[in-house]
């Protein structure tokens, strides 16, 4: 298994993600107080180890749908690459994702996290077996589509293969069908 202590992201990122959720982000630093979570400091640099036990504290005072959403603010403010309105179709985008992890999250050394097949014009294979919780990604997909394709959300069809082989239970990586329309 790969350390994921050697994988950064800074203060100011994760602070920029929390203040998406308004008035709720006060009450979600005071659960980080509560569980011994020191101050997050912008000019600081926090491991992915790290972000993913603040999810983890998220999900268990907020639920998974808070999870969600946090994935879906964090496809907003994430990095991509300048070219990106030269991505017409999502296609375009996931096979440049290992790529555009590296332009977001620092990294002792090249990532290989997904995995992506074209399976037509608007359905594909994805796999991920990156840190993260598995409802996190799903929000995270679900706002690349909408955010930067356009797709509604009630147009994103997101299947998970099978249900049990999920990183949130143990598994390396999630599998996804993902239809959009
Ligand atoms: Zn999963």
């Amino acid at each position: 298994m790969k350390n994921h202590d050697e994988e950064w992201v800074s203060g100011k990122f994760i602070l920029e993600i929390l203040k998406s959720f308004g008035e709720d982000a006060d009450w979600i630093l005071s659960l980080f107080k509560k569980n011994s979570i020191p101050e997050i400091k912008d000019n600081k640099e926090y491991s992915i180890s790290f972000c993913v036990r603040l999810i983890e504290i998220i999900k268990k005072y907020s639920g998974t749908n808070s999870v969600f959403k946090l994935g879906i603010e964090t496809s907003k403010l994430y990095k991509v690459h300048s070219d990106y309105n030269k991505f017409i179709s999502p296609h375009d985008i996931f096979p440049f994702l290992d790529y555009l992890y590296q332009m977001n999250v620092k990294t002792s050394e090249k990532r290989n996290y997904y995995f992506y097949e074209k399976k037509s014009d608007t359905q594909l294979l994805f796999r991920s077996g990156t840190p993260f919780q598995c409802e996190f990604e799903k929000g995270f997909l679900l706002g690349l589509f909408n955010y930067y394709f356009g797709v509604p959300f009630k147009n994103i069809e997101i299947e998970h293969l099978p249900v049990l082989a999920c990183r949130n239970f143990g598994n390396l990586y999630c599998s996804y069908i993902i239809s959009w329309k």
